[in-house]
C-alpha cells in the first residue's frame, strides 16, 4: 500500500528514484506532494495554428512535417527542432534543448497534440519541451484531448531525463494511489482559517481544473509548512520552560547599581525598558531565552553589560560569545573601559564591588589564555569574553548564570546550546542582533525566543548619508578622496572597506606599475561572495568580470594620491595575526591611524565615534544588510556620517541595490528588500541561523506569507499548549517527526 511516507522506489524505477532525490532532493511521497509546479498551462480549447501570440497557453493537434537534430555548441548533446504544421500549411516550430526520447518518436508524418507556452526565436514563433502526446487515431487523440481542455496543465521543474509530462503522471499517479491523504491541520483550525483540506489542496495544485485557483491549494501548503515549524517551536519552547535556571535576583546597592551611578549617559527609555525585562526574567526559575534587536549603535551592549553585572551581582558568572576575535577583543576593551575601576577586582585601587573581565580567544598565548581559564573556572572573572574558543571542553565556569551571544547570525543553535550545558543548571540566554530582523524571521528562525528591539537611537546620534560613486567618473572618484581628506583635516577619521585582501605584494607591485595578482586571496570576512554568490546561480549575471580591489592595492593607491599626502593609513583584514590586528583597531581608536584601509572584518560592532566616512570600494560585491551594517560604522558620536558605495560597471540588480541602500537607514525595510533578493534557503540554512530549517513555499520577504506565518503560530502555539505532546493530533506528530527527520539530515549531510 503506498502511504505519503512510502520512498519513492515503491512509486517508481530505481534509477528514476535516485535521480529524484539527487536532483531535487524529493525521497517521499509526500516530498513529491511538496514539489509544485512552476507554473500553469491553461489552453482551455484548441488553439488554431493561424492565430499564435507569444505569452499564449496553446493546445495544438498538428502532424510533424520535419525533424533537425545537432549537435549543441557549448553543452553535451543534441537538439532537436521540429515543424509541426496543420492541413491549411500553417506551421509552427518545437525546440528540444535535449533531444533524448524525443527524437524517436518524433518523426515526420505522426500526429498528436502540443502543449505549452508560446515564445520566439529571432522572428519565428516556437514552443520549447511542449507536453506532446502522439496517437494513431483521431478517436484516441480526442480523449486525451478533452483532458487538457479541461485543465490547467503544471508545468514542473524538469530534471534529467523526466520531462514535466512524466513528473505530472508520476504526482497524479500517486495522488489516485495513496490511500488517505494525512490532514495535519485540526478541523477546527481549518474552519477557522477558512483552509481547504490538505488533500483538496494537492489536487488544486496539481490537478486543477480550468477554473480551479491553484493559488488557493498553495496558500494551504504554506500554511502548513508554517503550521509544522511553529508546532516544532512552540515545544521547542514548552521544554524551555519545563527547565529549571537558578534565579538571579537583582541586589540593590551592588555592582550594577554602582554601574548606573557611573554611566556617562542616561539610558534611553527603551534601554531602562527591556533592562527591567531581563532584570525579571533572570530573577525567575526559568532559563530566560531572548533575542535582543536594534539598530547598529541603538546601545545594546550596555543593556547586555546590565545584564551581566546583575548576574554577577547575584553570584553568577557571564560569558560574552563573539563572532571574530577582533569583536571579542574591542567587546573586552569597551566592557573593560565601561566597567572602569569597577574591573579591578581584587586589585588595589579596584572598587569593592570590583570583578574582573577576562578574554579568551583561540589565537591567545599560553601563558594569557591560562590565566583566563584560570579566572573562568575559579570564578575570579565575573565576564568572560571569547570567541568560539570558549565552547571548547575544557572551559570551565564556577557558576554561569548569563551567556550572551553577539550577531546571532553566525553562531549555530548548537554553539549555544555548548555554552549552555556549562552552566550548573541551564544559564540564562541573551541574544544580540543588529540586522534586524523582519517579522518572518523573527517567527521562524528565532521563533522559540521572547524578542526584545531597541527603537530609538540614543540622543545625539547623527544621521548619516550615503551616496553612490560612479567609478568609472574620474571626478567622482578625486571627489571622494578629497572628502575624505577634508574630514581627516577636521580631526575625524575615515574607513576604506575593500572586498577583498589581495597580495601584499600589490602594494609594491603596483606601485612600480606591476600587475596585481590574479590569485584568489578573498577575505574569510568577505560576506557578498561567501553568503550569495556561492550557490545562487542567479547572481552571476551581475558578476563582473573585473578583479576585484584588494585592501593592500587600495593602499599603495591612496598613498600615491597627492590629496592624501601625509595621512597616516592602517590595514585591517582578517588574515593579520591577532596582535596585529588588535594592535591596529586600538591604534585607529586611540587617533593614531587617520584612514584604516579593511574588508569587511569591521562589519559588526566596531564602535569609533570619533570616525566620520566610510568608503566602500567595489560596493555592488557587498548585500544590502552588510552595507547598511558597514555604514553603521560611522556617524557614532556627535559628527554626521557620510557613507560613499563605489562602484564600477555594476549589473542592473547591484545598481538598484546600492540606490536602496542609498534612499534610507531604516534597517527593516532594508533588511525586507534584502529577504526579497535572497534564495530562502539562504536565509533559514544552517550557514546564517545555525539551524537547519529552511522554508519550501513560503517567501520570507512577502507580507501575505507573514500573515500565514503569524496565524499558524498562534494556532500552533494554542495547540501545542493544549497538547504538548501531539496525543490528540498523530498526523501533525507524523508531520513533525518527518521535518525533524529532514533537518536531522541536512545536518548529518554537513558532517
Ligand atoms: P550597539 O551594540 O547596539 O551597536 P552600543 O551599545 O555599542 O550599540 O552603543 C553605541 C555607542 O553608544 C557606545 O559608544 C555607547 O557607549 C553609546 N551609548 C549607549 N547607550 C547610550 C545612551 N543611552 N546615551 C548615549 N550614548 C549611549
Ligand atoms: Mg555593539
Amino acid at each position: 500500500m503506498l502511504t505519503e511516507d512510502s520512498p519513492l522506489s515503491k512509486l517508481v524505477k530505481k534509477n528514476e528514484a535516485e535521480q529524484l532525490a539527487r536532483t531535487k532532493g524529493l525521497l517521499s511521497v509526500a516530498d513529491l506532494f511538496e514539489f509544485v509546479p512552476r507554473r500553469y498551462v491553461r489552453p482551455g480549447q484548441l488553439t488554431d495554428l493561424s492565430s499564435l501570440h507569444v505569452g499564449e497557453d496553446v493546445l495544438v493537434v498538428a502532424e510533424v512535417k520535419k525533424a533537425t537534430s545537432r549537435a549543441m555548441r557549448n553543452r553535451r548533446g543534441k537538439m532537436l527542432t521540429v515543424v509541426i504544421g496543420d492541413d491549411l500549411g500553417h506551421e509552427l516550430d518545437v525546440t528540444f534543448f535535449s533531444a533524448y526520447g524525443h527524437e524517436g518518436k518524433l518523426q515526420p508524418g505522426v500526429r498528436g497534440f502540443f502543449v505549452g507556452q508560446i515564445g520566439a526565436y529571432g522572428h519565428r514563433l516556437q514552443l520549447t519541451h511542449p507536453e506532446y502526446e502522439l496517437f494513431d487515431d483521431d478517436a484516441q487523440g480526442e480523449a486525451a484531448v478533452e483532458w487538457y481542455r479541461t485543465h490547467r496543465v503544471p508545468v514542473y521543474s524538469t530534471t534529467g531525463k523526466m520531462n514535466s509530462l512524466r513528473l505530472r503522471k508520476l504526482v497524479q499517479t500517486a495522488l489516485d494511489t495513496v490511500d488517505r491523504i494525512r490532514e495535519p491541520v485540526p478541523d477546527d483550525v481549518r474552519a477557522a482559517r477558512g483552509l481547504v483540506d490538505r488533500a483538496v489542496a494537492l489536487e488544486l495544485v496539481h490537478r486543477p481544473a480550468v477554473d480551479d485557483q491553484p493559488a488557493r491549494g498553495l496558500d494551504r501548503l504554506k500554511y502548513d509548512e508554517a503550521f509544522v515549524l511553529q508546532t516544532i517551536l512552540a515545544q521547542r519552547r514548552k521544554a524551555a520552560e519545563s527547565e529549571l535556571a537558578t534565579p538571579r535576583p537583582p541586589r540593590p546597592g551592588g555592582l550594577l547599581a554602582a554601574f548606573d551611578a557611573r554611566l556617562p549617559f542616561e539610558l534611553t527609555t527603551g534601554q531602562r525598558e527591556i533592562g527591567e525585562v531581563l532584570a525579571a526574567e533572570l530573577a525567575s526559575d526559568r532559563p530566560m531565552h531572548r533575542l535582543l534587536q536594534g539598530e547598529v549603535g541603538s546601545g545594546k551592549t550596555v543593556v547586555a553589560l546590565r545584564a551581566m553585572l546583575a548576574a554577577i551581582d547575584a553570584g553568577g558568572q557571564a560569558a560574552l560569545l563573539a563572532p571574530t576575535e577582533v569583536l571579542a577583543a574591542q567587546h573586552h576593551r569597551s566592557i573593560t573601559a565601561m566597567l572602569g575601576d569597577l574591573a579591578q577586582g581584587g586589585m588595589l585601587g579596584g572598587s569593592e564591588f570590583g570583578t574582573t573581565v577576562a578574554l579568551l580567544t583561540g589565537s591567545q598565548n599560553a601563558g594569557t589564555r591560562r590565566r583566563s581559564l584560570l579566572d573562568a573556572a575559579s570564578g575570579e572573572a565575573g565576564i568572560v569574553v571569547g570567541t568560539h574558543a570558549l565552547i571548547q571542553k575544557h572551559v570551565q565556569f564556577a557558576d554561569l548564570a548569563l551567556v550572551v551571544v553577539d550577531e546571532q547570525h553566525r553562531f549555530g543553535v548548537e554553539q549555544r546550546d555548548a555554552l549552555r550545558e556549562k552552566g550548573i543548571r541551564p544559564p540564562h540566554v541573551l541574544v544580540m542582533t543588529a540586522t534586524p530582523i523582519p517579522r518572518t524571521v523573527a517567527m521562524t528562525v528565532f521563533g522559540d525566543m521572547e524578542t526584545s528591539t531597541l527603537r530609538e537611537l540614543p540622543r545625539g546620534r547623527s544621521p548619516i548619508t550615503t551616496h553612490v560613486v560612479d567609478a568609472d567618473k574620474p571626478g567622482w572618484v578625486d571627489r571622494t578622496w578629497q572628502r575624505v581628506a577634508e574630514e581627516v583635516a577636521k580631526g575625524h577619521q575615515a574607513y576604506v572597506v575593500c572586498p577583498r585582501i589581495g597580495d601584499v605584494d600589490d602594494e609594491t607591485a603596483l606601485a612600480s606599475g606591476g600587475a596585481t595578482s590574479s590569485r584568489d586571496t578573498s577575505d574569510e570576512d568577505a560576506g557578498w561572495d561567501a553568503h550569495w554568490e556561492g550557490d545562487d546561480g542567479d547572481a552571476e549575471e551581475d558578476a563582473p568580470a573585473r578583479e576585484l580591489t584588494g585592501v593592500y592595492a587600495m593602499l599603495s593607491t591612496l598613498r600615491a594620491n597627492p590629496a592624501l599626502d601625509g595621512l597616516r593609513i592602517g590595514v585591517l583584514h582578517g588574515r593579520l595575526d591577532p596582535d596585529a590586528k588588535d594592535a591596529t583597531m586600538r591604534a585607529f581608536s586611540d587617533g593614531e591611524i587617520d584612514v584604516l584601509v579593511a574588508t569587511t572584518v569591521i562589519e559588526v560592532g566596531v564602535d569609533v565615534p570619533n570616525a566620520s566616512v566610510m568608503v566602500v570600494v567595489d560596493a555592488d560585491r557587498f548585500g544590502i544588510s552588510q552595507l547598511h551594517q558597514l555604514r553603521g560604522r560611522v556617524g557614532r558620536g556627535a559628527v554626521p556620517g557620510l557613507c560613499l558605495l563605489m562602484t564600477q560597471g555594476a549589473g542592473e540588480r547591484a545598481a538598484e541595490r546600492l540606490d536602496q541602500v542609498a534612499a534610507t537607514t531604516d534597517g527593516f525595510e532594508l533588511a525586507r528588500a534584502d529577504l526579497l533578493l535572497r534564495r530562502e534557503g539562504d536565509v533559514l540554512g544552517a550557514r546564517q541561523s545555525g539551524r537547519g530549517n529552511s522554508v519550501r513555499h513560503l517567501r520570507l520577504g512577502r507580507l501575505e506569507d507573514e500573515q500565514i506565518i503569524a496565524d499558524a503560530r498562534e494556532d500552533a502555539f494554542a495547540l501545542v499548549d493544549a497538547d504538548p505532546g501531539l496525543r490528540e493530533h498523530p498526523a501533525l506528530a507524523a508531520a513533525v517527526a518527518m521535518r525533524l527527520d529532514e533537518e536531522q539530515a541536512v545536518w548529518l549531510e554537513r558532517g
